[in-house]
């Protein structure tokens, strides 16, 4: 089984992703936890070149290839061979976010991004996708509070940004409600947790 974990700047999908793993693992499954951009040594190298800004000379299309070339060495070297040994892979962010940072709020054309998926993902879907969603103004106040410990390069954005990001991935759950499920991300980190697992339960009964 694979599950993605969605959202904005500061909606806590990285302690979700652990959270949720202890647990399954707990119930005696094998889980590989992995994260986007990177999740394998060739697209952590990308990773790299994109967040710490030696790619900003780039286009919007460029770039949104080179999340596309990590996304394919991701999926080659880590994700696809833990699906076929058996175990459920959890990842931090995946081809939504494409959709949404290169697409809604950039500048790449989304059917060009289709095309792109289409190549790199496959028929690697998730069978579920958790998108966290938090009020824009608590992202942005969550995404502040971090920023001293290297600051991601949309964590400086303003109110509007935020917004934007919001919607943006509430609409695409809209578009595909039997894979994605929207979590209210306001509460506390157990309390998320405890939908989480209500909802992985329901759609994937592991
Ligand atoms: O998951 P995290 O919030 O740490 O993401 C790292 C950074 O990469 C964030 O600033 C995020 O907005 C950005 N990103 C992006 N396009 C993607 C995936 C992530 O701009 N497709």
């Amino acid at each position: 089984r694979f599950i993605t974990f969605e959202g904005g700047e500061g909606a806590g999908k990285s302690t979700q992703v652990r959270l949720l793993a202890e647990h399954l693992r707990q119930g005696g499954l094998e889980v590989v936890t992995t994260r986007e951009p990177g999740g394998s040594p060739g697209a952590e190298i990308l990773r790299h070149v994109i967040l710490s800004g030696a790619a900003k000379p780039l286009g919007p299309l460029a770039e949104a290839t080179l999340f596309a070339a990590a996304r394919a060495d991701h999926l080659d070297a880590t994700i696809r061979p833990a699906l076929a040994a058996g175990c459920w892979v959890i990842c931090d962010r995946f081809a939504d976010s494409t959709r949404v940072y290169q697409g809604a709020l950039g500048q790449v054309d989304i059917g060009v991004l289709r095309q792109l998926e289409t190549v790199t993902v496959g028929e690697t879907r998730p069978d579920l996708t958790l998108v966290l969603d938090v009020p824009a103004e608590e992202g942005l106040g969550r995404a502040a509070a971090r920023s001293g410990a290297g600051a991601d390069r949309f964590e400086s954005e303003g109110l509007g940004f935020h917004q934007h990001l919001r919607e943006a991935f509430l609409a695409l759950a809209r578009q595909e409600p039997e894979r994605c499920a929207v979590i209210d991300g306001r509460r506390g980190i157990e309390a998320v947790a405890a939908d989480v697992r209500q909802v992985v339960g329901e759609r994937l009964k592991p």
